[in-house]
């Protein structure tokens, strides 16, 4: 890859909300299209940016009622038509993942999960099962991934718009895999985070660096937003051991991480979770939480 295709992506990025990990597979057909979301139409300085790489965005033809516009990129003309004039349906509901290049797999396994699942009653982010779960592979963890919060109930609408406002940074945008998956061990999903950071590391090692360093965080999760990232590692016992605690998105409650950052050790029960310091414990929190512990 040249210089001014590395220039052109990192204006994708910078510019487009586009990640620089997305651009590359889109670029390396590891992917068929992309769904991006941008805060103003910058549609034609897009195109002529996507044109250099033989990609063309378009808008849906029923364009969305929220003020961020959404805009699928792809490569082929068919795909690309297909998305645009998309509407959910039931009699397919797994084609929208299929047309983005999503394995069949977590395809299906998210379908099954919207059967369940009320919109309200979202988070989804946390529906993801693993069968060793002190092993689960940071090459999977999408946690960081705001699209995975795209479809949301109206009670989170402004707390997701607020997200989205927030500075374009690696630290919220860290994930290889741009789906959700079937599970944190997920072959398929693993062999395309393979591929790309393959692909991502010698046009741009930094970024890919980066983007290891989140993924590879322990995650205290209470919801879709409200989660922290850790430096730190998950004990024998269940525990998390930590020594400082990232706060990703701005979300989180401060008074709460106030009394996290002071602490070094958290355990999470069944309806709650307690900070400890020292082996001491300093506190009890009624709120469900889990741990996401990547490796
Ligand atoms: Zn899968």
């Amino acid at each position: 890859m040249n210089e001014r295709d590395k220039e052109l992506i990192q204006r994708l990025h910078d510019n487009f909300n586009v990640c620089i990990q997305d651009a590359i597979a889109l670029i390396h057909n590891l992917k068929p299209s992309l769904r991006i979301s941008m805060g103003t139409d910058k549609s034609r300085e897009l195109n002529e940016i996507l044109a250099q790489f033989n990609l063309k965005a378009a808008e849906p033809k029923t364009p969305s009622d929220s003020a961020d516009k959404i805009f699928f990129i792809a490569k082929d003309d068919a795909i690309l038509n297909e998305l645009r004039s998309f509407k959910p349906n039931l009699e397919n509901p797994g084609r929208i993942g299929e047309l983005l290049g999503y394995p069949s797999c977590c395809v299906n396994s998210w379908i099954r999960t919207q059967k369940r699942e009320t919109e309200e009653s979202f988070p989804r982010v946390s529906k993801c099962a693993s069968n060793d779960i002190d092993r689960m592979d940071h090459q999977l963890n999408f946690l960081l991934h705001t699209g995975s919060r795209l479809k949301i109930g109206t009670r989170t609408k402004k707390r997701f718009d607020e997200f989205l406002k927030q500075p374009f940074h690696p630290s919220r945008l860290s994930y290889l895999i741009p789906h959700i998956p079937c599970s944190f061990s997920c072959r398929h999903s693993k062999k395309y985070a393979r591929a790309l950071k393959h692909l991502l590391e010698r046009p741009f090692p930094e970024y890919l660096k980066q983007m290891e360093y989140f993924l590879k965080k322990p995650v205290l999760l209470i919801n879709d937003f409200e989660f922290l990232l850790f430096n730190g590692k998950i004990t024998n016992n269940g525990r998390l051991s930590y020594d400082t605690v990232i706060d990703v998105n701005n979300l989180f409650k401060k008074g709460l991480i106030g009394k996290i950052a002071k602490g070094d050790g958290i355990a999470v029960s069944p309806g709650y979770f307690e900070i400890y310091d020292n082996g001491r414990r300093v506190g009890k929190i009624n709120t469900k939480a889990e741990f996401f512990n990547f490796v």
